[in-house]
This record gives C-alpha cells, sequence and structure tokens, in this order.
C-alpha cells in the first residue's frame, strides 16, 4: 500500500522522526483553517501518489490567508500526471538551507537492505542518480545486524552532508531505518531531507510504501485505507480475497498457482493478444472461489474473451471442473469461454464439462491451443 504525504509524515512520526507540523484540507476553507493552525508562512502541498508534485505547480508558499486561498484553489482539482488533487497537506513553511535525500528499501539482488543518501536531494534527484551516480552514498545493511551507530556515521561523512548536519542526520537515518524495518514497509524515502538555517535536520516530503504481506499484524494501518488510488478490478477481487493484478488487454485469466498464471499470461501474449489481468485462484478451484473470479472478470468492460487455465495436482480435475459448472450457473458471464484443464483426473473433468461446451465455453486440450482460440475469440 502506497501512502500519501500526509500519512507517511503520520507514519514518520510514530517513529520519532520530526517533520513539520500541519494538517489535511479538502477544501478551500479548510486549507486556511489549517494554515491558521500551522501559523504563516505555510506550504500548501498537492496530495497525489506520484513525484514531481513540485514541479508541477501543486507545492506552493503561502504567507497569509488570501494567498493560501488562491492556491489552494488552483492545486484542488488540478491534474498531476493523471492525478486528481482531492486533498491538501498545509504545513508550516521551513527555511531550507540544504536539502538532502535519504531512502531504505529492499535489494533483492544482494538480498540485502539498500540505504542510499545523498548531500544533493530534492526535486532533482533523478538527475542527480542518472547524471552523478556517485554522489549518492550507498549502503547495504544486513537485516540480522541491523543499521549500528557507527554505521549510520560513517555513511553520513561518505556521502558529504554538512558537518552541522551530521547529529540530526545520524538520529533520523536510525529512527528512518526502525520506521522501515519494524513498520514493515517496502519503501520509507525522504525527499528533500532538509537541513536549516538553525542547523536542524527535518523531513520535508514523505514517501512511503507498506508491504501489505504485513497487514495482519498491523492493525493500525486500518486509518491508512479508503483512499487507496486502486483499481476498481482490484478492489473487487481484493474483497473477495482473490490475487489479482489488473492490466490492460483484452483476454481475462484464471489460473491455479501464481506460477501458472503468470505462463498463462505470457502464452497469451505469445499468440499475438493481451491479458487483462493476472489472477490465480490458488490451490482449491471450489465453484465459490471459481464464481468470484469470474465475477470479478465480468466486471471488466474490455474484456473480449476469458481464458481459464487449470493443472490439477492435489485439486482433481473433477472437483475443478465441478467448480466451473456451478459457477457458471451462478454468473451471468458476458464473454465465451476457453477452458483448457489437465493433470490430475483431467479426464473425468472434461466428461464433466462435456454437455456444458457450446460456441460460449470451449474446452482446448492444451495451454497453446486455448491461448490461441481465446485471443481469437476475442478480436
Ligand atoms: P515533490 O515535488 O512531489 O517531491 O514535493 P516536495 O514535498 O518534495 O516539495 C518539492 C520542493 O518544494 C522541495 O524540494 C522544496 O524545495 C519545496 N518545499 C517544500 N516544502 C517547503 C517548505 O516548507 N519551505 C520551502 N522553502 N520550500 C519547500
Ligand atoms: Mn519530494
Amino acid at each position: 500500500m502506497d501512502l500519501f504525504e500526509y500519512q507517511g509524515k503520520q507514519y514518520f512520526a510514530r517513529f520519532d522522526i520530526p517533520v513539520s507540523a500541519g494538517g489535511v484540507a479538502d477544501t478551500v476553507d479548510e486549507a486556511v483553517a489549517q494554515a491558521e493552525l500551522a501559523g504563516y508562512p505555510v506550504v500548501v502541498k498537492a496530495q497525489v501518489q506520484v513525484g514531481g508534485r513540485g514541479k508541477a505547480g501543486g507545492i506552493k508558499l503561502a504567507d497569509n490567508a488570501d494567498e493560501v486561498r488562491t492556491h489552494a484553489g488552483n492545486i484542488l482539482g488540478m491534474d498531476i500526471k493523471g492525478h486528481v488533487v482531492k486533498r491538501l497537506w498545509v504545513e508550516h513553511a521551513s527555511d531550507i538551507a540544504k536539502e538532502y535525500y535519504a531512502s531504505f528499501t529492499l535489494d533483492r539482488a544482494a538480498k540485502l537492505h539498500l540505504g542510499m543518501l545523498s548531500a544533493q536531494g530534492g526535486v532533482e534527484i533523478e538527475q542527480v542518480a542518472e547524471e552523478n551516480p556517485e554522489a549518492i552514498a550507498r549502503v547495504h545493511i544486513d537485516p540480522v545486524d541491523g543499521l549500528t551507530e557507527e554505521a549510520a556515521r560513517t555513511w553520513v561523512a561518505e556521502a558529504d552532508l554538512d558537518p552541522e548536519a551530521t547529529e540530526g542526520a545520524v538520529d533520523i537515518l536510525l529512527k528512518l531505518y526502525r520506521c522501515y524495518v519494524e513498520g514493515d514497509a517496502d519503501l520509507a524515502e525522504i525527499n528533500p531531507l532538509i537541513l536549516t538555517p538553525e542547523g536542524k535536520v527535518h523531513a520535508l516530503d514523505a514517501k512511503v510504501t507498506l508491504d501489505d504481506n504485513a497487514a495482519f499484524r498491523h492493525p493500525e494501518w486500518d486509518e491508512f485505507r479508503g483512499l487507496e488510488v486502486r483499481d476498481a478490478r482490484e478492489t473487487l477481487a481484493a474483497e473477495k480475497g482473490l490475487q489479482y493484478v489488473g492490466l490492460d488487454g483484452e483476454v481475462g485469466i484464471i489460473a491455479n498457482g501464481a506460477g501458472l498464471a503468470m505462463s498463462t499470461c505470457d502464452v497469451v501474449n505469445q499468440v499475438g493478444g493481451a491479458p487483462a489481468n493476472f489472477l490465480d485462484i490458488g490451490g482449491g478451484a471450489s465453484a465459490e472461489v471459481m464464481a468470484n473470479a469470474l465475477e470479478v472478470i465480468n466486471s471488466d468492460e474490455k474484456v473480449k474473451a476469458i481464458f481459464i487455465n487449470i493443472f490439477g495436482g492435489i485439486t482433481r480435475g473433477e472437483e475443478v471442473a465441478n467448480g466451473i459448472v456451478q459457477a457458471l450457473d451462478r454468473v451471468d458471464i458476458k464473454a465465451p469461454i476457453v477452458i483448457r484443464l489437465d493433470g490430475t483426473n483431467a479426464e473425468q473433468g472434461r466428461e464433466i464439462l462435456q454437455p456444458h461446451l457450446s460456441d460460449r465455453l470451449r474446452s482446448k486440450p492444451t495451454m497453446l491451443e486455448a491461448a490461441r482460440e481465446a485471443v481469437e475469440l476475442a478480436r
């Protein structure tokens, strides 16, 4: 789950990472009220889950209520790279001496946490990464050892931060690491991490991605839900407990097992089609699960054909076939279906499907043939 900046800052605050005082506003009047609370000057910030808000005009400084009105009015409803601004964050403006960059994420190849720190943070960090990568100090952190204060100090020195920022930066990096590990984030990024003229270091922006697999041990994450920018199909699938990822094509895919679901997407691509989704119904493939899966795919207007690809393992073919037949009774499917059923007791399964076969429900013996048929039907 990606957090908005204001949620990321709330998350940071739990780990004692210094952020500016502020509040959210959904209207111009609320923005003025928040500005009065935060104290002028303030900065009015578009809350959208996309970078580069500053450059797009979604971040504005305001010295008084009139300026807040103007900026809030302009920013609310603004389209930033396809994201429409519905909410603002208004905080007390900081004086900036320097803008740094700090983040933690997982380096899957190295199987270690990766910390990145740069003295050249701010809105040009992508350019720095591209043209001047040595300006970003990288450290790999063994998850067992964690980040020690000594290591953080060496890292800060390597990144060449200003000497007066050292203590504050070390403190924030240790807290940000805790936030990332104990807070179960996949990404915790501060850009810019600022040094003020008074020598204070603090987070001016927050980009946090929480690891959904850890949601079971974070009931407090519930407060972040509800505002996620989520594909309507994915929301429906999540409600039904399905492993679903929405894609842009026209062939709806249902497979059992994530590996098979991915191969199915590949094969559909290979024969010239495009998958509308990735959907793994797991091992069971009961009527209930199959009906849920078909319902989600049915809700997708772009789907022109459905490819059900089941390889029976522990799940037997006749159970799957019965599941499909019962599901078809329950859901009125708009697109034609091609089924490939193989594996344990596939013969019995196909016999069960036989009397139900028609132009709208076809069976093919192999994955490749079924994919071709589905792609053909989708045209
Ligand atoms: P982003 O463009 O989406 O990354 O949004 P940020 O929150 O990082 O803000 C972009 C830029 O706006 C920052 O790099 C700062 O230069 C500027 N900015 C943001 N907040 C303040 C503030 O409180 N005071 C000042 N002077 N500038 C700010
Ligand atoms: Mn930023």
